[in-house]
């Protein structure tokens, strides 16, 4: 499990790293911590994925109030503001979803069409009438749950393609209100957009936001094509909607550069650094949710073409694979399960000796201490994605090398290789380029992989998590009444979560 909940130091530099005044209302899909059942007894431990971990730390930083599900079905949370764990100052609001809702807004609509469709596949069963009504009614419901907890001097800031609809909902009832939206996927070409039925309503729901931001040009490129298709009227990076402009930016996520770079020198980390390093040869490491856009079957699979064609490097190098257990209850994703699995299998039995495993595949969570080790320890880190919004790991694992050293293989498809340009750059559906990118690594001249360190490290200090989410906070136009106020339930909050029923 995931561990990151322990309160950072944050040493604040650099123009843009002020907390807002207001408050921010952030609204997305989980919250930052998900709730499980474990015997009789509800556990809650840290969500997985780049959108949770990379905004805990704002949100322990500024007066946040988050709206989000727990992750269990039939949990009935009733739109009270309670205190973060771990997150001094911000105050979390369950957002609740029974079953049948979780069914058909959230494997349906969410991760059956809309997950691959904004990653450019566009072969998935569609959802169908009801499933789009439950998608509209859930997003009516975090509506509600804003709107009941609104101050003035708030802003609110939505996340992600659970939530397109959130926007104008939020618009056509408090005009007033300022409203960002970020996109955390890549955004397709209009056409392959178009492949979802209520693709219009859909856009037209996130024109509803005053700022509307994405990872990379490209993204934003293709939603002014996407809303210029449906008759809107753009005109540079702003959109003509009624009376009033939405304006289309690029912010880049960033992440809590300053905590992975400290967690690069921790006595505990570099131990297990150490032990990773006993084991002999050059590493690789690979670090995903277990999610068809990473690519990870294709790393794998030029993995063993470098072994197979360059025998030498037989037990001179291994590659620690973790892969983190993600949406397992949609077929498409226990059928990847299946073929990474076959393939570890396969090379691991080609390959393998008494005294070597090429392959440590590990199939489920890590804690930050044993994540940021294997980021530390790691000769080449590699990232494959075959789509990717931006891809946290990759900046994550520069943030780490405090010691200046270590290459990134880092997929041209991925958001992050618009930012990480010193990085080995490749195409991962070409396994032999691939397994060459790989032998080129390991062959790479320190002073070149200094170099290029340095560069990327530049690169991933230049904009920090804090900066990114100042930077579009900074974009919203001021709230109407901006006088700071503090976080905490709004008076004649709502009775507190009444009761569990267990999925
Ligand atoms: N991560 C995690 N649990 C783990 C290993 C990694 O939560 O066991 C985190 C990792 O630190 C990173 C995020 O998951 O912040 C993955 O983000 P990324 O943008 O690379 O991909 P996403 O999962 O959002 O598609």
């Amino acid at each position: 499990m995931l561990m990151m909940n322990g309160r950072a130091t944050i040493t604040r530099a650099g123009p843009r790293r002020r907390a807002p005044t207001g408050r921010v209302l952030m609204a997305s899909n989980r919250l930052p911590v998900t709730a499980c059942v474990e015997g009789d007894v509800v556990q809650t431990r840290p969500s997985d994925g780049g959108l949770a971990t990379g905004l805990r730390g704002v949100a322990r930083e500024w007066p946040v109030v988050w709206f989000g599900w727990r992750g269990l079905a039939g949990e009935v949370d009733d739109g009270i503001a309670e205190p973060a764990p771990g997150m001094d100052g911000s105050a979390t609001v369950g957002i609740s979803l029974d079953e049948e809702e979780v069914a058909r807004f959230y494997r349906r609509c969410c991760n059956g069409v809309l997950w691959p469709v904004l990653h450019g596949w566009t072969d998935e069963p569609p959802a169908g009438d009801e499933d789009w009504r439950t998608y509209r009614a859930v997003n009516e419901r975090y509506a509600e749950a804003i709107l009941g907890q609104l101050r003035p001097g708030d802003r609110v800031w939505i996340h992600d393609y659970h939530l397109l609809l959130l926007p104008r909902l939020l618009r056509e009832r408090r005009p007033d209100v300022p409203i960002g939206f970020f996109l955390h996927t890549p955004f397709p070409a209009p056409e392959v957009f178009q492949a979802v039925p209520r693709s219009a309503e859909l856009l037209e729901g996130m024109l509803g936001a005053d700022v509307v931001g994405f990872h990379t040009s490209e993204y934003a490129g293709n939603f002014l094509r996407a809303v210029e298709s449906i008759g809107y009227v753009t005109r540079g990076s702003d959109v003509r909607v009624g009376g009033r402009r939405a304006c289309v930016k690029v912010h880049p996520m960033g992440i809590d550069v300053d905590s992975f770079a400290r967690l690069g020198t921790d006595a505990e980390v570099l131990a297990q650094v150490a032990e990773l390093r006993a084991r002999g040869g050059a590493l690789f490491v690979g670090v995903d949710r277990l999610d068809y856009t990473k690519g990870i079957p294709q790393r794998l699979l030029a993995f063993e073409r470098m072994l197979e064609m360059h025998p030498e490097l037989r037990g001179q190098v291994s590659l620690v694979q973790v892969a983190v257990p993600s949406r397992e209850e949609i077929g498409a994703y226990r059928d990847l399960r299946e073929v990474v699995e076959t393939l570890v299998r396969r090379i691991n039995r080609r390959f393998g000796r008494s005294d070597w495993v090429p392959v440590d595949y590990l199939y489920g969570r890590v804690d930050l201490t044993a994540l940021a080790a294997l980021y530390r320890a790691a000769d080449v880190m590699v990232v494959t994605s075959l789509r990717d919004g931006l891809n946290l790991v990759a900046k994550e694992f520069v943030a780490t090398r405090a010691d200046g050293d270590g290459v990134l293989i880092l997929s041209e498809f991925a958001g992050a290789a618009a930012e990480l340009r010193p990085a080995l750059r490749v195409n991962p559906n070409r396994i032999a380029e691939l397994a060459e990118a790989y032998r080129v690594a390991l062959a790479m001249p320190e002073a070149e992989r200094r170099e290029r360190m340095r560069e990327l490290r530049r690169a991933v200090e230049a904009n920090n998590v804090f900066h990114w989410a100042a930077a579009l906070l900074d974009d919203l136009p001021a709230p109407a009444s901006p006088a700071p106020v503090p976080v905490g339930p709004a008076p004649g909050a709502l009775p507190r979560r009444r009761s569990l029923v267990h999925p």
